[in-house]
């Protein structure tokens, strides 16, 4: 492999990250869930550190209402957001390789779609996809790092094997209508996830070992603890499969 190292020379810098890092990030594979205003953001910060694969998952076109807050598809309306995501790759750093899907993730698809990722980062915009995310990365042990977002708020949480998941958050899902979303908030947090992501990859500092919440509004940034709950189907090793029934409506586990 032939890689300009120069490109990375600001990272390579940090005593404690150098070479070894690098070397773990160019050769990491990490698939990302949606090309949208948290996307944007993973999307460009994975990309230009020099994370080897990505997988870019969206079924989606850009649309003039994106492009407040979901900044890589400037000049790309009416693109598939997976496409004119890699586009934006190929410009910002063509030694990343990167696969697009045009599809949704459902019940019927998420193992094959996560099946062979390092890491998989969650960025759609609904608790259908996070849940089927969340239980398919655990049932397989892929690290999953999860942000939503919501007017000047968001949230942010990585789940291990050894961390609560998702589902100890919200065993449910709560209604949902499309929210308002300051395009600096998306940035906020998908930089988040970006940083946890590549502490990941590296194995280097201290990952998130709670819910953060941000209000960005008022400033301020809360890290709540999460315990794992001892209902809950995924981190008590009940749920081995994918069950479409369990993403029906309020998306709880009905099947085992
Ligand atoms: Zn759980």
């Amino acid at each position: 492999m032939n890689i300009d190292m120069e490109r990375y020379i600001r990272q390579l810098m940090i005593p404690y990250f150098g070479e070894e890092a690098q070397e773990k990030l160019l050769s990491s594979k990490v698939l990302i869930v949606g090309a949208g205003g948290l996307g944007s953001p993973v999307i460009m910060y994975l990309s230009s550190a020099g994370v080897g694969e990505l997988t870019i998952v969206d079924f989606d076109a850009v649309e003039k209402t994106n492009l407040q807050r979901q900044v890589i598809h400037a000049g790309k309306i009416g693109w598939n957001k997976a496409e004119s995501a890699m586009e934006f790759v190929s410009k910002l750093n063509p030694d990343v390789y990167v696969r697009t899907l045009k599809e949704k993730i459902e019940p019927g698809n998420v193992m094959d779609i996560i099946n062979g990722h390092d890491l998989v980062v969650s960025c759609p915009d609904n608790f259908r996809t996070r849940f089927l995310l969340n239980d398919a990365c655990r049932i397989k042990g892929i690290p999953l790092i999860h942000g939503a977002i919501f007017e000047f708020e968001g949230e942010a949480m990585t789940i291990t094997d050894s961390s609560p998941c998702y589902r100890c958050l919200y065993p449910e899902a709560y209604p949902e209508k499309t929210p308002g979303i300051i395009g600096a908030t998306a940035g906020v947090i998908g930089s988040i996830q970006a940083v946890e992501a590549i502490k990941v990859l590296t194995g280097l500092g201290d990952l998130l070992d709670c819910l953060l919440r941000v209000d960005l509004l008022s400033m301020e940034l809360f890290k709540i603890e999460i315990k794992r709950r001892d209902d809950c189907p995924i981190c008590n090793g009940r749920l081995r499969q994918i069950y479409p029934e369990n993403y029906e409506d309020s998306c709880r586990i009905v099947t085992y």
